[in-house]
């Protein structure tokens, strides 16, 4: 049997979260009654001119910058003719031969995979090529009923981008690692949610089977329509085996691959033949002659400093400047309020470790956040009282269990560290005079273990500090405990 290679490629829209829409002053927003944000451009009435929105330019040039991206000296505005339905004048106001990046890549982030396929990644640290990203305006949206559509136009004109990569992707999991990697450097840029089952970011997916050996690309199918990651990743599944089934004349229905454009149906868990697609649609595109070209320099120049760290960046960083692992390094740089929070942890506590606070991060608060389905951004405890915790513990002040008890404390009502350590009688005693009276009396009544302890049984020793501990009320700096009965036995 021969093997079967998979070329995918994803046409991504983006919403950009400005203010105003691309050619209007009305709000963008998710929800509100239907049309009751719009006006006569963006709801394309004869005569009505468009305006620019200069922030929706200037965040399509911050991605650009964050993709490695390049920008042509002039970039400008066309004219997509085609009935829309859900667009009045039939023409979409897009970016044609002069759009704002050129080129550029995807990274694809481990923990972006699908959780179960993080630990057979096919091609890790691959980057994706893009193509071009190109600003354009989304158009209305309709809502099909028994008998009727119905139009709401809330949406139309809200800025958008088109991401279009290469034909690079190999896979289902690759396809979800690449939508989780750009969606968490658009966040980090601030440019937009990204959110898919918002409708704020949605991907077609070109797929294409071809047996090995086979120089030219398969017949392309496109899929339309997804709107969840989950549902992308079955999608492009179902349709690679039913392309694989159609050249091996094993599908029971279809017999040749037609380039065409299907839907996928997340309840039969099939794709379905939407239209076959003719070649490209004539769109006869021609420059908006409402719409003057724009001179990029300045604007490159002005968002330059505004391009974030970015994840991948953020990782280096914190494995290099902190002893971070990489697993530990990724989970905290996953968000940019996390990563924000641990950096100031860390700041507050110079004297504890950054691994250590680190893993209070990961281990503590992020299972009291998950438990409480709170965000880091909800979260009431300090950065600095983590670190505070932290640097406590590791100066053996009070043991690790306190230290969790405390932090349960600062989670739930929140305070001082210290305080919290005081009230509850947590302080340890290190003082050594006191201790080694207590270890003195133990070892006086107790020479088996003793025995025990010069025949090299390291168990033995936990038995003492066990003893110092029931001494002590608990106080016993356990650490120091130890010490004391090595030097006391063993010399
Ligand atoms: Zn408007
Ligand atoms: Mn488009």
């Amino acid at each position: 049997m021969p093997k079967y290679i998979v070329t995918i490629g994803l046409e991504v829209h983006a919403q950009l979260n400005t203010k105003s829409k691309m050619f209007c002053t009305c709000a963008v927003g998710y929800g509100g009654e239907p049309n009751t944000q719009t006006c006569p451009v963006c709801l394309g009435l004869p005569g009505a001119l468009p305006v620019l929105n200069l922030g929706a330019i200037e965040k399509t040039i911050l991605t650009g910058l964050m993709l490695g991206c390049r920008t042509p000296e002039i970039s400008k505005w066309d004219r997509k003719n085609y009935f829309y339905p859900d667009m009045p004048k039939n023409y979409q106001t897009t970016q044609m031969d002069l759009p704002l990046c050129l080129g550029g890549g995807v990274p694809l982030y481990d923990f972006a995979y699908p959780k179960d396929a993080q630990k057979t990644i096919a091609n890790p640290g691959k980057i994706v090529n893009l193509t071009r990203i190109h600003l354009e305006e989304d158009v209305g949206k309709s809502t099909h009923h028994d008998k009727f559509t119905t139009l709401d136009f809330n949406r139309a004109g809200t800025p958008l981008m088109e991401i279009v990569s290469e034909p690079e992707l190999d896979s289902a999991e690759e396809v979800v690692a690449y939508l989780n990697s750009l969606r968490q450097i658009l966040i980090y840029g601030g440019v937009g949610d990204a959110d898919m089952e918002k409708g704020q970011m949605r991907a077609d997916v070109n797929i294409s089977v071809r047996p090995e050996g086979q120089k030219e690309l398969g017949t392309k199918i496109e899929l339309k329509n997804i709107n969840s990651m989950s549902a992308i990743r079955r999608a492009v599944k179902a349709e690679t085996e039913r392309q694989i089934d159609v050249l091996e004349g094993r599908h029971p229905t279809d017999k040749v691959l037609v380039q065409s454009t299907r839907r996928w149906d997340d309840d039969l868990g099939e794709t379905t033949l939407m239209r076959s697609k003719e070649d490209a649609h004539d769109y006869r595109y021609f420059p908006c002659p409402d719409l003057i070209p724009v001179k990029t320099a300045p604007i490159i120049e002005r968002m330059k400093p505004l391009r974030p760290e970015l994840p991948h960046e953020k990782c280096a960083r914190f494995e290099k400047d902190f002893g971070l692992t990489a697993y530990d390094a990724n989970v905290l740089a996953s968000e940019q309020a996390l990563a924000a929070y641990f950096e100031q942890a860390v700041s507050a506590a110079p004297n504890a470790p950054a691994k250590k606070i680190a893993n209070w991060i990961i281990n503590e608060l992020l299972g009291r956040l998950n438990e409480a389905a709170q965000t880091i951004t909800d979260c009431t405890l300090e950065p600095a009282s983590i670190g505070e915790l932290v640097a406590l513990v590791e100066a053996g002040k009070i043991s690790n269990n306190q230290g969790k008890e405390v932090f349960g404390e600062l989670f739930a009502n929140g305070g001082k560290p210290a305080d919290i350590v005081k009230a509850k009688g947590f302080e340890q005693v290190s003082d050594t005079g006191a201790l080694e009276a207590i270890v003195d009396q133990i070892i006086a009544g107790a020479a088996e273990k003793v025995a025990e302890v010069k025949g090299g049984n390291e168990k033995a020793l936990n038995w003492f500090t066990g003893q110092a501990m029931k001494l002590s009320g608990g106080k016993a700096n356990p650490k120091l405990v130890t010490e004391i009965v090595r030097k006391k036995v063993l010399g």
